[in-house]
């Protein structure tokens, strides 16, 4: 169905990238219009889930994937004050599955996008702030990000909603153990976990009344840093100590969008679906998004292909932006005693049924949007 059609992609994130590659690999033409002078990423690591491993591997990145990040052991719950265990997931046997955890270097990631991208004829203009009402193609991508002008096109809508929480993102060199520990406080938690040649990445978000900044992310000092963070575990307090540039970032978002394409143009990854990162399935899902986008345009005329591409999609994103949300709402309880009942909760829990914590979670990790075809819209 796709031929040698003629497609613009606007962005050249995540979604954009992984779309350009999946359409050009299937002989569509592809150009990706990229506002930003040259493809790169804010120096932070990304967790990437077995689920948006699987569409990696299915661009024939696999290998790379594993051999530029850290293969993730275990995702633990920790109590701020102390650190303590409250959770853990055991992701080991996703290692020896088809897909893997892995943790990696946003930058890497995007490298290596790009050169599966240009390896499969994909044409790259930077530098170029595109107006999705007037590019002139038969279809019109926009994986242009939050702030998705092809959304506001789309549904109407105004500028997304501050969430009240902002997020600190630093890297330091450490040698870390290879997993993640979310350390859960009051309004507050810490997530750091390893990433390859020797890095530990830090996320810490802290809940705020207002965003006040101009812009959307800016240069901290990393004294508020660890002022925010005080009264955590004493390897936190010396993680921080070593961080010498931090960005801070107000985390913005939209509810899932109402209307995803019209004939000739389509949202993908934070364009339709902006999540707060508390579940680490933002870039996942856009790595979805493009494989499913991409294989129904293979199968289907346009219309039909957008349409299912849409109602494929809307309802998993729903979900998992539900749960990242709930993660929002248990990681920083504030009542002294409701968090000590329900850490204790599951800690209880995690000691008679260890497995069930990331039995949970099967339908996210284990859903393959690549493999057969009950995993994938009609
Ligand atoms: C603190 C934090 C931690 C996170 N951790 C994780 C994680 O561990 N795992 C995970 O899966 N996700 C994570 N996420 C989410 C993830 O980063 C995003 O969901 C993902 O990067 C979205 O990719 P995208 O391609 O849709 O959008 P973007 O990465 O925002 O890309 C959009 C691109 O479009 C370009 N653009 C925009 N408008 C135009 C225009 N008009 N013309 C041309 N170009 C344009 C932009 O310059 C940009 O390059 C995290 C997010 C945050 C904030």
């Amino acid at each position: 169905m796709l031929g040698d059609r003629r497609v613009v992609v606007v962005g050249a994130g995540v979604a954009g990238l992984a779309v350009a590659t999946a359409l050009a690999q299937r002989g569509a033409r592809v150009c990706v219009l990229e506002q930003a002078a040259r493809i790169a990423e804010v120096g932070a690591g990304l967790q990437i889930s077995p689920n948006g491993a699987a569409v990696l591997a299915a661009l024939g990145l696999g290998d790379a994937l594993r051999a530029g990040g850290v293969l993730n052991r275990a995702v633990e719950l920790r109590d701020y004050a102390r650190g303590r265990p409250v959770l853990r997931l055991d992701l080991a046997r996703h290692h020896s599955g088809p897909h893997p955890f892995v943790l990696i270097h946003r930058a890497r990631l995007i490298g290596l996008l790009e050169t599966a991208a240009r390896n499969a004829g994909v044409e790259f203009r930077l530098g170029e702030t595109a107006d999705p009402a007037t590019l002139d193609a038969p279809l019109v991508i926009g994986a242009d990000g939050v702030k998705s002008a092809t959304r506001r096109l789309l549904n109407h809508e105004s500028e997304p909603f501050f969430t009240g929480q902002v997020a600190w993102r630093a890297v330091i060199r450490d040698d870390a153990v290879p997993e993640a520990h979310v350390y859960m406080g009051p309004g507050r938690h810490l997530v750091t976990y390893p990433l390859s040649d020797g890095l530990r990445n830090i996320v810490a978000v802290e809940e705020r009344a207002q965003w006040a900044q101009e812009g959307w992310n800016h240069t901290d000092d990393p004294a508020n840093l660890r002022a925010a963070f005080t009264g955590f575990a004493p390897e936190v307090l010396d993680w921080l100590e070593q961080v010498e540039t931090v960005n801070l970032w107000g985390l913005f978002r939209h509810p899932v969008a109402p209307r995803w394409c019209d004939a000739r143009r389509v949202l993908a990854g934070d364009a339709a679906h902006p999540t707060l990162p508390f579940l680490a399935q933002g870039a996942n899902l856009a790595l979805e998004d493009a494989w499913v986008l991409a294989d129904c345009l293979n199968r289907l005329p346009q219309a039909e292909a957008l349409a299912a591409y849409q109602a494929g999609r809307q309802p998993r994103v729903a979900r998992a932006i539900r749960a990242a949300n709930g993660n929002a709402r248990n990681y920083h309880l504030r009542n002294r005693l409701v968090r000590g009942l329900a850490h204790g909760a599951l800690r209880l829990g995690g000691r008679i049924l260890p497995q069930a914590p990331l039995k949970r979670f099967a339908w996210l990790y284990d859903h393959d949007v690549t493999g057969p075809a009950g995993q994938r819209p009609a």
